[in-house]
């Protein structure tokens, strides 16, 4: 009795995570769940698999905790697209997944949209509509509205239709400076479509009464716009101050770091998510965790890394890449693996990589600086390689700077931080 708790879910890739949190962040209870597969004749039907997650999460979440729940708020993945009519909230389409391409729309987009916007993109959620648009009649059109995995999810449990958040809308052209869709888009016929924005953590409204009294959710419990996956992740390390930074270093090299300019640079792939009154800048490098397990085993990889001596400096100069091709710090489309001399020694080879890979993460923050964002001064590091306690001493010692392991990882925290934000104005 008393105590409010904040719930957030996370929608990735692979699966949803839920995490309850109380105001002062700690974790109350969490867990997880793989999507279900259901067919829908020969494609999946991520729709019923989406709303099952959902629900068995809340059914997952201890009894005896749901009448502590203030709020509630979810992130999805990126460009993750829905189109629904927006009077039933039906869906008019099978979902557009994240990575899904749509190619055909891409020079419609293009030669709407200023040159290298992130909507330029085959995956983008622009093309996605005008995808969708393009091969749907006049009736359905009419009535439609585009929602983002994370808002549609949320619309099962607060149901008012229509409402995202800026960093879901940044990939279908929202401008999170000013606040509005651009002139560029809202002159397109299909510009009808597009949901209202509000900041991340924004509350929505209250949650359905069946659903409350379904769960066991007190009368009060309101639902919070989310954001993507990737930008709940950072939140969840609560890097708060400009000059904070969270290097991801898992099958690849990504680093965000929170500046109180906007950085765009397309060559790059350098975009920036708005966070309140900071921006969140981003680059993703093709170098990472990938190489090391092409050349060792997980086990081998502790071991060795044991004896190497983090505080001298490698001589070797690799660049690791598991396929030709690099986008960030370095924009270089036919870049080739360098892996070589390979020495005798298997600790100083992957002393010669760790150290590598350490050096291209300097190089990217050094990229963001020349850009225009303000400088790191402290990065927490997440992912499978921000175990390894040498590389992490290694990467202080090229960086300069103060690393430390982030105390939480998982984007379902970030969206209920989301929560209690919402919850709390
Ligand atoms: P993903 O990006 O696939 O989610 P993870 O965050 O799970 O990746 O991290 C997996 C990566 O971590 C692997 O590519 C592996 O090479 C790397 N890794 C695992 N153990 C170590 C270690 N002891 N030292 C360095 N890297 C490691």
């Amino acid at each position: 009795r008393g105590e409010k708790l904040y719930l957030g879910m996370d929608f990735g890739t692979s699966g949803a995570r839920f995490a309850l949190i109380n105001k002062e962040g700690k974790i109350c209870a969490e867990g997880k769940r793989e999507y279900p597969l259901y067919m829908n004749e020969e494609t999946v039907d991520w729709i019923k698999s989406w709303r099952t997650t959902l629900f068995d999460l809340l059914d997952d979440i201890p009894i005896i905790l749901r009448p502590a729940v203030a709020s509630i708020s979810i992130d999805g993945t990126s460009a993750t697209t829905i189109i629904v009519n927006s009077k039933t909230g039906d869906p008019l389409c099978e979902p557009f997944l994240y990575n899904q391409s749509c190619l055909e729309a891409l020079p419609i987009v293009k030669a709407i949209a200023p040159p290298y916007h992130t909507v330029c993109s085959g995956s983008s959620t622009l093309c996605k509509l005008v995808s969708w648009w393009s091969s749907s009649d006049d009736t359905s059109s009419v009535s439609a509205v585009l929602l983002h995995q994370a808002d549609w999810l949320l619309w099962l449990l607060h149901g008012k239709l229509g409402v995202s958040d800026y960093n879901n809308a940044l990939k279908v052209g929202y401008d999170p400076e000013v606040e509005c869709y651009p002139p560029w888009l809202l002159s397109q016929p299909y510009s009808s479509v597009l949901p209202i924005v509000q900041a991340p953590g924004t509350m929505i409204g209250s949650m359905k009464e069946d659903i409350r009294t379904r769960f066991g959710f007190p009368k009060d419990c309101v639902v919070c716009t989310g954001t993507t996956d990737s930008v709940a992740a950072f939140l969840a390390a609560r890097a708060n101050e400009p000059g904070k930074a969270v290097t991801s270093l898992g099958s690849t090299l990504a680093i965000k770091l929170l500046s109180t300019r906007r950085v765009e640079d397309a060559r790059f792939g350098v975009y920036s998510h708005r966070l309140d009154d900071k921006w969140l800048v981003g680059g993703a490098s093709n170098t990472g965790g990938a190489v090391l397990r092409q050349v060792f085993t997980d086990d081998q990889l502790k071991k060795l890394s044991e004896q190497i001596n983090s505080e001298k400096a490698s001589p070797l100069d690799y660049y690791p890449l598991i396929s030709v091709g690099e986008r960030f710090p370095v924009a270089d489309p036919k870049m080739e693996p360098r892996l070589y001399p390979r020495p005798e020694s298997d600790v100083d080879y992957l002393h010669g990589i760790l150290e590598s890979i350490a050096r291209i993460e300097t190089k990217g923050y050094n990229l963001l600086k020349e850009l225009g964002s303000t400088p790191v001064d402290e990065v927490f590091t997440a992912g499978g390689g921000s175990k390894n306690e040498k590389w992490v001493r290694i990467r202080e010692r090229v960086l300069g700077l103060p690393i430390s392991k982030a105390v939480q990882t998982e984007a379902a925290y970030g969206a209920a931080l989301l929560a209690l934000k919402g919850a709390s104005p």
